[in-house]
């Protein structure tokens, strides 16, 4: 059912809507993206902790084949209520996304989300194709996190420590903890009331972003090493660099590990957009882009087969690292 979303805030019928699916379900199926972020899981599992404790029966997971949730967030409560992809409900009645803006980015729960019988999307990018048979989305929302809220308040839910934490963890990631332009009075309030609910500021931000193992110094200097400025690349310039699953090896690091090293190349002043090329354990590589405002990198990474936002989007390529730049540069 393809209803693309026109802009602005949910209409009150549609929460409405999503109050009596939710009340009338007997079991409730909640999935985030693949690779999920602190927003993407952190949403998915606040709403499911928020249920559970009502007495509803939930799952929760994201379609990856190697199922494995990031090391940094394995803080998160609620992890209970995951479920391995194989063992989710193959036709639920009643599936909720989260943080979900294309079907594809359901990864093997496409299949699933394909046969639910209801559909709800609760998602904030601008990007989001509606494939929900009920579409919750506001592009104006700082984070999916914060329409997670909405949906527990409106459900009549309390929001308690735990709760408030895998919300608060979703929100200040995605706001680039309150630096970016959707740090608003509404975000600002909205940790306001998740802080009073006790959750522990100082522990989140160290699990988020203040740890890695030694291993990660050898790999992040190997990486900015490697970094390379293209003065006269797109409207002002570009800053890329890349990460290979042998650097990972050589340094004993996951993935995951390589998330965040976007955060070091877009400090670049001389560059407006900033690319990292991160090789997964398949061999293909995962592109994060980032911009400071002279280019639409969600623009360019839908060209791209990708897709995410303004400042900060990403897709995946199967090409050589020399090909995919080759790719982006004309873009750009
Ligand atoms: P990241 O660079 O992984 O932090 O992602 C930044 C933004 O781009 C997020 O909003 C993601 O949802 C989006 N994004 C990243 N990778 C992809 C992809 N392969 N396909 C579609 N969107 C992506
Ligand atoms: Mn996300
Ligand atoms: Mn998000």
């Amino acid at each position: 059912m393809s209803d693309p979303h026109a802009g602005g805030p949910v209409p009150g019928g549609d929460w409405d809507r999503a109050v009596g699916l939710v009340a009338s379900a007997g079991e409730v199926a909640l999935a985030c993206h693949i690779s999920p972020d602190a927003d993407a899981l952190g949403s998915m599992l606040a709403v499911g902790l928020a249920l559970r404790a009502r007495g509803v029966r939930v799952v929760a997971s994201f379609g990856e084949r190697r199922f494995r949730v990031p090391r940094l967030l394995r803080f998160l409560p609620g992890q209970d209520l995951l479920v391995e992809p194989g063992d989710y409900p193959p036709a639920p009645e009643l599936m909720i996304t989260f943080d979900v803006p294309i079907a594809d980015r359901l990864g093997t729960l496409v299949a699933n989300a394909g046969k639910a019988r209801e559909l709800i999307v609760l998602d904030h990018h601008a990007s989001n194709t509606g494939f929900g048979t009920l579409n919750l989305v506001d592009p104006g929302a700082a984070a999916t996190a914060v329409l997670a809220e909405e949906l527990i308040g409106r459900l009549g839910l309390p929001v308690d420590k735990d709760i408030a934490t895998c919300l608060y963890a979703g929100l200040v990631t995605d706001t680039g903890s309150f630096r970016h332009a959707s740090t608003t009075p509404a975000a600002h309030l909205m940790a306001a009331r998740l802080l009073a609910a006790g959750l522990d500021p100082e522990r989140i931000a160290r699990e988020l972003w203040d740890r890695s193992p030694f291993g990660y110094l050898r790999l992040l200097g190997m990486v900015l090493e490697r970094a390379r400025l293209e003065p006269g690349t797109g409207p002002a310039g570009l800053v890329w660099t890349f990460v290979t699953r042998a650097d990972r090896a050589a340094c004993g690091l996951p993935y995951d590990e390589v998330e965040g090293m976007i955060d070091v190349i877009r400090r670049t002043d001389d560059a407006d957009v900033a690319v990292i090329l991160k090789e997964d354990d398949d061999g293909a590589w995962q592109v994060s882009t980032r911009s400071k405002g002279a280019v639409d990198v969600a623009r360019v990474c839908a060209a791209l087969g990708g897709g995410g936002h303004t400042r900060a989007a990403g897709f995946t390529s199967h090409l050589t690292v020399e090909q995919t730049m080759a790719g982006l540069r004309a873009l750009l």
